[in-house]
């Protein structure tokens, strides 16, 4: 099995398993507690937890906070719906759904095009009034670099805050600045079922889930296991990011090698080097999927594919319904090896000059 899915998911860092296993404790043992119990093992699970925060806080900018969520979803859920105010909000025309669906359900939205290459361009004019722009820091499906810093700063020119889905930059780029960023534990190695929204200092949010409000804005008891996993996978990817930079860039480089005959699907330049999201003509993709079970990709974003509907982010790029459905999406990352590329394009070649 190899697996070319890491925009999807990323496995579990053995540090960060590591790191998870003393606060899954059963009867008899510690671990299990409460972090928010006032007692004594309460406040070691509790003391665990702010460790995760500050290693997660020390990959993003200084002067906010981190909330932990239960996803990336949450996260973002929060930041939009929470954000005061009655404006439209505007979100680049390539965001996940997490984004897209989000601005649709509040009312008010529109979108902001990206060019061919898959970038937005932060000279479009906002409509006056918005409250919330969102524009990703790098594409789940094309892996396009946004340039957020310029987004950001018209965003604060026109009085509007900006969220930044920064989900598949987080622990491999270094952060983009922004007023909110979402961030989520299992594309960096570490556990699924855990996120984290940042919130720049004096901006307010409503709460969007009543209870306990144990994150000040956000319910929900913490798992202190999940914490610790995402806190240690954070550290790792912070210690690593050069390394796996260019350990990623290597498989970049041969991948292009043994994809020649393909078209590359957004900026090959402003680019996260773990996505190559390549498109044949005529490419039946799922009998491709179906003749290569030992390789583990996707025909297009993992919430979008299933649905049969083409990607709305190739469709913002330009292609046709036709070329988007004859695109795949291979992702790699700290634990692929050169000879698993090599083998996977084997397979994935031969298959498809034989459709
Ligand atoms: N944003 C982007 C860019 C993503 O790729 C994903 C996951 O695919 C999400 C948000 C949602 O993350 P989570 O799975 O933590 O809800």
């Amino acid at each position: 099995m190899i697996y070319l899915d890491y925009q999807a998911t990323t496995p579990l860092a053995p540090e960060a398993r590591e790191a998870m296993l003393p606060w899954l404790g059963g009867p008899g043992e510690a671990g299990f507690c409460n972090p928010h119990s006032p007692h004594r093992l309460g406040r070691s699970a509790k003391a665990a937890v702010e460790h995760a925060r500050d290693q997660v806080a020390a990959l993003l900018p200084d002067g906010g906070r981190v909330i932990f969520t239960g996803s990336a979803c949450e996260a973002i859920n929060l930041a939009m719906r929470g954000v005061p105010g009655e404006g439209p909000v505007a979100h680049s025309a390539i965001e996940h759904p997490a984004v897209r669906d989000t601005a649709r359900a509040l009312g008010a939205c529109y979108e902001l095009p990206v060019n061919a290459e898959g970038l937005t361009d932060p000279a479009m004019p906002l409509a006056p009034g918005t409250r919330l722009v969102a524009v990703m820091q790098v594409n789940n499906e094309i892996g396009t670099i946004q340039p957020s810093a310029r987004s950001h700063a018209a965003a604060r020119g026109a009085g509007a805050l900006f969220l930044s889905d920064a989900v598949q930059a987080f622990g491999k780029l270094p952060v983009a600045e922004a007023d909110l960023i979402a961030v989520s534990a299992h594309k960096l190695y570490g556990p699924k079922g855990i996120g984290a929204l940042w919130v720049r200092d004096g901006v307010q949010l409503a709460p969007q889930i009543t209870g306990g409000l144990q994150e000040g804005i956000r319910s929900g008891t913490l798992s202190p296991a999940l914490c610790a996993g995402f806190g240690a996978a954070a550290q790792l990817a912070r210690e690593r990011m050069a390394a796996d930079a260019a350990h990623v860039q290597t498989l970049w480089h041969r991948a292009r090698e043994l994809f020649a005959g393909w078209q590359v699907n957004g900026s090959a330049s402003e680019r996260w080097q773990g996505n190559l999201n390549l498109r044949r003509d005529g490419l039946d993709v799922a009998r491709l999927m179906s003749d290569c079970r030992q390789v583990m990709f996707s025909a297009g974003s993992a919430c979008a594919s299933g649905s049969g509907a083409p990607s709305h982010v190739l469709r913002a790029i330009g292609l046709s319904d036709r070329q988007a459905k004859n695109s795949i999406r291979l992702g790699f990352g700290r634990y692929t090896t050169v000879e698993e590329i090599e083998e996977a394009a084997a397979m994935i070649n031969a298959a498809a000059d034989a459709q």
